[in-house]
């Protein structure tokens, strides 16, 4: 029996929640489950680090819109967030093409539904592509681990799928596109991943299988890998325990990326296609 709605909207997250645990992307998207429990021991904490990244997310946007960078600095009331938007400004721009799109969405046709990505810059020259995502993450992630996120994959697919309209009307090709990951709190370190004709075409069936999969499901089964659930806001749903895990591990074990926490359902509907 098919779950999914037919206008339903794949993205990096919920098909890495899918990857994770299958359970998870069920309560979560199909059957829509508010949140029962803290992700994390530290509440406050967690929604102190939330409130910066989305702070800076915020300034870096408006920065990449006009507004001058000493303007924006007067308002800063928080040293971390200032000291982000110095390194920033020191490193962030560093080689970046100089047309900009920042804050993009992108949907393309994924098998019966479609496939979103939200970018926090897009950057292009007549050779290059270049996908920007801002981290505040504490910690930067093994380079081997980020390869096979989600959003490293689905990021670089979409853009040489569907970034005709930013390229005169031609598709961008698969070499000229780079995913590259800033790390705020380490100043401006570089995570960066070239793309290619082959890996396009292996992110292609990869993405087409999983969402046939999905698609195909009769049952969404617990993860095996119990460590997640620490992390999950199901836990107690799926009696997987009552303690939420220590927010400093949080990011070691990247169950979900915090700069992404505020991609939610409404966001999800808003967007036109
Ligand atoms: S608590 Fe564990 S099994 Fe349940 S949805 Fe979360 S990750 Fe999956």
């Amino acid at each position: 029996m098919n779950h999914l709605p037919e206008d339903f909207i794949f993205s990096q997250s919920s098909l890495q929640d899918y990857v994770d645990c299958p359970r998870r992307f069920q309560l979560k998207y199909l059957l829509r489950q508010r949140y029962p429990a803290p992700e994390v021991d530290d509440l406050l904490e967690f929604e102190r680090r939330m409130a910066q990244g989305e702070r800076f997310h915020h300034l870096l946007h408006q920065h990449a819109v006009g507004l001058p960078a000493e303007v924006l600095q007067k308002r800063i009331d928080d040293d971390e967030v200032r000291r982000w938007f110095d390194t920033y400004l020191a490193n962030g721009l560093n080689d970046v093409p100089e047309r900009r799109y920042p804050e993009y969405s992108l949907t393309i046709p994924l098998g019966a539904y479609r496939l979103l990505a939200k970018f926090d810059l897009l950057a292009l020259s007549d050779d290059k592509a270049l996908i920007i995502d801002w981290k505040t993450s504490r910690h930067v992630p093994r380079r081997d681990r980020l390869q096979k996120r989600l959003q490293t994959i689905v990021y670089r697919y979409v853009l040489a799928k569907g970034g005709t309209a930013l390229n005169g009307g031609q598709p961008i090709p698969p070499e000229q596109i780079e995913m590259r990951y800033w790390y705020a709190d380490h100043e401006g370190q570089l995570v960066s991943f070239a793309y290619d004709a082959a890996q396009f075409e292996a992110d292609e069936h990869y993405l087409t299988c999983l969402v046939r999969e999905i698609e195909e499901r009769e049952r969404f089964p617990l993860t095996d890998d119990t460590t997640r659930c620490a992390y999950c806001t199901y836990r107690s749903l799926c009696e997987r325990g009552i303690t939420a895990g220590p927010l400093d591990e949080w990011e070691l074990d990247e169950p979900t990326d915090l700069d992404e926490l505020d991609f939610d359902f409404d966001q999800i509907a808003e967007i036109e296609f």
